[in-house]
């Protein structure tokens, strides 16, 4: 059975709410780069979904789509899980909310159910507007997929001069989409320095568990990942500092 969901309309559209950024599950990558909405609020998602394919898939190509692939490479994972995105999944059963990282299940599996389907993505309001950076690595510059792809968001305290709930996430490096969450706890309170963001770095390229494969080997996915991270920190902390 095909069931066409595109004219549902109650999984369109990109709203500001008290719970945060609502984004309907048909929004296209291409929405998501134009949105005033999201570009002033969680402009890292329209960073990673820059990213996705050429414009021809951006124009079609949905993020609920996106998501519900389970792809590990995915661009808009890192992205939306270095936010602290919900989603909500309903069906039959009723309506459910769940974190992003619980959404991802296994490579290619998600927690929905075969009589469900993603309705929509919030970005939480404790994380509207904190600054965060994407990066990509591909085999070529466009229509290439993630070998590596990493999202940080961090909060800088001026007074204390120390990270505030950094969050990292990658991409292409494990079975799901994954936060590092040692390299994270590494530079809660620490004052942002280019040493320590290349400490969680490294930290994070252990808490990745890639694969070889015909286009890189897992050593290399892993000091990308190293690379990549502390590149991802790094603007991501010049933006928070920009913004003080
Ligand atoms: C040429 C090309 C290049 C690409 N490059 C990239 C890239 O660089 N980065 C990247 O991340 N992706 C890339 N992709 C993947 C692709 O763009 C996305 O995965 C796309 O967003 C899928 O969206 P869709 O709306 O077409 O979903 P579909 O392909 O229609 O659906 C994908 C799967 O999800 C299910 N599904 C869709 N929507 C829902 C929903 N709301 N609830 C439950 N299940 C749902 C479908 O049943 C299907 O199983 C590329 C794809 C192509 C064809």
């Amino acid at each position: 059975m095909v069931l066409d969901i595109s004219r549902a309309a109650d999984m369109r559209g990109i709203a500001a709410t008290a719970d945060g950024l609502r984004i309907g599950a048909l929004v296209t990558h291409s929405e998501l780069v134009r949105s005033p909405l999201v570009r002033e609020f969680a402009p890292v998602l329209a960073e990673a979904a820059r990213t996705i394919g050429a414009v021809q898939t951006r124009n079609l190509g949905t993020l609920g789509g996106n998501l519900a692939t389970g792809v590990p490479s995915m661009d808009s994972g890192p992205a939306l899980l270095a936010l602290e995105a919900r989603v909500t999944v309903a069906g039959p059963r009723g309506t459910r909310t769940l974190a992003l990282g619980d959404f991802f299940v296994g490579p290619r599996r998600t927690a929905l159910a075969t009589d469900e389907l993603l309705v929509d993505v919030v970005v939480p309001a404790a994380s509207l507007g904190k600054p965060a950076s994407f990066l990509k690595f591909g085999l070529r510059k466009g229509q290439a997929l993630a070998l590596v792809n990493v999202a940080a968001a961090v909060r800088v305290d001026p007074d204390r001069r120390a990270f505030v709930a950094p969050r990292i996430a990658l991409g292409a490096v494990a079975p799901t989409v994954i936060r590092a969450p040692q390299a994270e706890a590494f530079l809660e309170g620490r004052p942002p320095t280019s040493e320590a963001m290349a400490e969680a770095g490294r930290i994070a390229a252990t808490e990745a568990r890639p694969i070889s494969d015909f286009r890189a080997s897992a050593d290399y996915r892993r000091e990308l990942v190293s690379v990549l991270a502390r590149r991802a920190l790094a603007a991501a902390c010049a933006r928070a500092q920009g913004a003080q």
